[in-house]
């Protein structure tokens, strides 16, 4: 086991970061079951790309990047049984190379299998839930070293209780995902008018397997990204990818965002000029893994909430029209996605269809009053936030959006009665427990 005294541990965006006072890689349950006997309280970050507070300790925290093997592979089955440290990049290309796949991902894959499903991380797709929606059976070790596991067909009040689960339960010491034969994306993408793409919306939700838009403040236009699954063969140029996905979508970006930092208000010409020059109508066919992630993005700070489906062109409309009439300066693309209910009790998409409204800028100026803004409208259309980014709505505003918010709370005290496994963004959401 890998040990460090003490350890400064900073999350992907750099926006938080913390000093434990100790720092853990386990390789085995036994050691994993050793640091919780001896730590009062204990943290655990997978790959740090939260950009909320949730992994930080000035305690215990720890790490499962030795922890992060493929245990079995039932081909029959199709089924995969994993470590809860292994990424989710990893997992890919595993199961790639056995003719298998995750039937659906988030934008990137840099992820612990583990830290994605705590969060509620999600990709789009009318069909498709959260991805953790994709377990079946997990291994949870509890505050008193016992390892408790859930199976999502013989136990699914509790499974659905403990999917989405902030690191507050226990710590996952295994996973079991459904998987599918390796398949391909068709990617279509396309410019649309703002009020158009709201208007087709629900058919081209309807119509495509995964579909999502992206919209540069200060402009009207909607980037649509449709992927339908294909048996056709993959005929992506290695040209393509160089020039879109690294020169393009890395380096000229980059470059951009610097020329936005100059003046703040050449901001809106140059996402005008990016649109105009730089994206281009693509139509291609690749591995699913390879078109659902998209290239690494730069340093920036993301919000992203969800809401009920049916209340998505009324929500886009209003947040554009205030978004281009308020003070703030963009220089990064929103996201809009779609996943489909599910009855995970801290899942935002709880028992409703949602879409989800990410709100990036790759800028620390004016991001407070721009997430007050934000929240302002956020919470006129009961939407609930992501996680694993950035919110600051009260416990009392969370509570009332999540029915089973008491259910979670119940179990959290009953598993975890000292609190080990709380830190300062736990406490807020949830209380602090008592000491025995
Ligand atoms: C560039 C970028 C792109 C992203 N794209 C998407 C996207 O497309 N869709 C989306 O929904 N989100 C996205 N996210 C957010 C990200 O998926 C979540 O924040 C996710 O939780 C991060 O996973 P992680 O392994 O880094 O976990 P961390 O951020 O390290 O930890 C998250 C939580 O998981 C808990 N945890 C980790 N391992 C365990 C374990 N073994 N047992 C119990 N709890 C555990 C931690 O305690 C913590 O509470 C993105 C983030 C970045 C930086």
């Amino acid at each position: 086991m890998n040990v460090k005294y003490p350890y400064r541990f900073i999350n992907w965006a750099q926006n938080e970061s913390c000093l434990a006072a100790q720092f853990f890689q386990p390789e085995s349950v036994s050691e994993i079951q050793s640091i919780i006997a001896k730590a009062d309280k204990v943290r655990i970050v997978g790959s740090g790309h939260s950009w909320s507070s949730i992994c930080l300790s000035d305690h215990t925290l720890i790490n499962f990047d030795r922890f992060n093997q493929v245990l079995e592979l039932d081909k029959e089955k199709k089924k995969v049984r994993v470590q809860p440290g292994i990424k989710l990049w990893q997992l890919n290309e595993y199961l790639d190379k056995q003719g298998f796949a995750l039937t659906n991902l988030g934008s990137i894959s840099k992820q612990s299998v583990a830290g994605a499903i705590s969060t509620g991380t999600h990709g789009s797709g009318k069909n498709y839930q959260i991805l953790g929606s994709q377990a079946e059976q997990m291994s949870i070790i509890k505050a008193d070293g016992t390892l408790q596991v859930i199976h999502k067909g013989l136990d699914r009040e509790l499974f659905d209780l403990c999917l989405v689960n902030l690191g507050a339960l226990g710590i996952i010491s295994e996973l079991t995902f459904n998987i599918v034969p390796a398949f391909r994306l068709q990617e279509t993408v396309e410019l649309l008018d703002f009020n158009l793409a709201l208007e087709q919306m629900e058919t081209l939700l309807q119509n495509t397997d995964h579909f999502k838009m992206w919209w540069f403040p200060h402009t009207d236009k909607m980037i649509l990204y449709k992927h339908n699954r294909t048996m056709e063969p993959a005929n992506d140029s290695r040209f393509r990818q160089w020039f879109m996905d690294e020169f393009i979508s890395v380096y000229a970006y980059r470059l951009f965002l610097k020329v936005g930092t100059l003046h703040r208000d050449w901001r809106k010409t140059i996402n005008r000029l990016l649109l105009q020059n730089f994206i281009k109508p693509i139509n291609r066919i690749e591995k699913s893994y390879k078109v659902f992630n998209v290239p690494e993005p730069p340093l920036h700070r993301e919000m992203e909430w969800s809401f009920d489906v049916k209340e998505a062109v009324a929500f886009l409309s209003a947040y554009k029209n205030r978004m281009n009439n308020s003070a703030h300066r963009f220089n990064f693309l929103q996201e809009i996605r779609f996943t489909k209910a599910d009855s995970y009790a801290l899942s935002p998409c709880y028992g409703r269809d949602s879409v989800w409204v990410g709100c990036y800028n790759a800028d620390n100026y004016g991001w407070k009053e721009l997430m007050q803004d934000f929240e302002d409208l956020a919470t006129k259309f009961n939407g609930r936030p992501h996680w694993g980014k950035e919110f600051a709505v009260n416990a009392d505003y969370l509570k009332a959006q999540y029915p089973d918010f008491d259910k979670f709370c119940a179990l959290r005290a009953a598993w975890d009665p000292s609190g080990k496994f709380e830190n300062d963004f736990i406490r807020k959401i949830f209380g602090a427990m008592q000491p025995n």
